[in-house]
């Protein structure tokens, strides 16, 4: 897509700071982050939105939210247990969709969003 700001970033033409890359995916660090660790896990591909996505997506879906918990690790924000076995930790993964979903980048984009809080968003 000629004119989307993620493809850009896909083809190195727009500066981004990468903390994962394949074939199929790309992960950099949100310009704005809301808390701690915010990063973005997108196709290389160009895919507006999930509501453009079918059946046909489901690979490219399950990578993307399969790749949430091994950056969470990378970037200590993992779920873990204390000793008492009391959960610690965690992060939200996120997909938001149209304007209504608060939508404002048209290319397929999970939001991994986490650390220790406060946060700048809440929720
Ligand atoms: P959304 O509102 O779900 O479309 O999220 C778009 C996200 O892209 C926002 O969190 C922005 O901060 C982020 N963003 C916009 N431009 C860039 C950029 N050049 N590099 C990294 N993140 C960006
Ligand atoms: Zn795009």
């Amino acid at each position: 897509m000629d004119n989307c700001l993620f493809c850009k970033i896909v083809a190195k033409q727009i500066p981004s700071t990468v903390v994962y890359e394949d074939d199929d995916l790309l992960a950099f660090k949100d310009i704005h982050p809301h808390a701690p660790v915010h990063l973005l896990v997108i196709p290389k591909v160009h895919v507006s939105t999930l509501s453009e996505c079918d059946a046909s997506h489901t690979p490219i879906l399950g990578k993307m939210l399969a790749l949430a918990p091994k950056l969470a690790a990378e970037h200590g924000c993992a779920v873990s247990y204390d000793a008492d076995g009391k959960p610690q930790g965690g992060y939200k993964t996120l997909i938001n969709s149209g304007p209504d979903g608060g939508q404002e980048v048209y290319h397929l984009h999970l939001h991994l969003v986490g650390g220790p809080r406060p946060w700048r968003v809440q929720g």
